[in-house]
């Protein structure tokens, strides 16, 4: 067996777990570290694939994923390079003269040094924090003050006598 016909068999070794190499490969890798080597190098990948576990993700995680794609979609936040990109890309024609029109005006209007022109340019691109988003801030706040109540409760079950710092839960739901 040489390098090559080594490399051939080396995906059905790592990727099939229990496959033992032939013989032949074997007495090849005995024979040529380099493919030893690769082979130990991907068992010890695999190995540390199969300890890895996905770490959960928080309470909130879909809901927040969808009120930030929601937000994205919404924007009008990309800037006039990139809206003219864009639009050369896929333009088929009918807006294309207007757009390069107003393109030009832009680049007139920047390029005379209009520093107000430009700075409130900017301004309206600046995005702004949605209403939703906070009601997710509040659900966390909401959430802290869950697992505050969950400890008191424990404290009382315990036999313990809460402080009364602790029994006030300051980021309360009714805030
Ligand atoms: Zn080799």
């Amino acid at each position: 067996m040489d390098c090559k016909e080594f490399q051939n068999e080396l995906p059905e070794l790592v990727l099939n777990p229990g496959t033992l190499p032939s013989t032949a490969a074997v007495a090849h890798m005995k024979v040529c570290p380099p493919c030893m080597e690769e082979y130990v190098s991907f068992q010890e990948t695999f190995r540390a694939l199969d300890a890895w576990e996905a770490p959960e993700p928080t309470r909130y995680f879909d809901q927040k994923l969808a009120v930030r794609l929601r937000e994205e979609q919404a924007a009008p936040r990309m800037g006039w390079l990139e809206r003219l990109t864009t639009s050369l890309q896929l333009n088929t024609g009918r807006n294309f003269r207007p757009m390069i029109a107003g393109a030009l005006a832009l680049a007139l209007v920047v390029g005379g040094g209009s520093v107000v022109g430009a700075n409130s340019f900017q301004s309206a691109q600046v995005p702004q924090a949605s209403a939703t988003l906070e009601d997710l801030q509040i659900l966390d706040r909401n959430d802290q003050a869950l697992q505050q109540l969950d400890r008191l409760q424990q404290a009382d079950d315990d036999g313990g006598a809460p402080t009364p710092s602790d029994a006030s839960p300051v980021d309360g739901p009714t805030s």
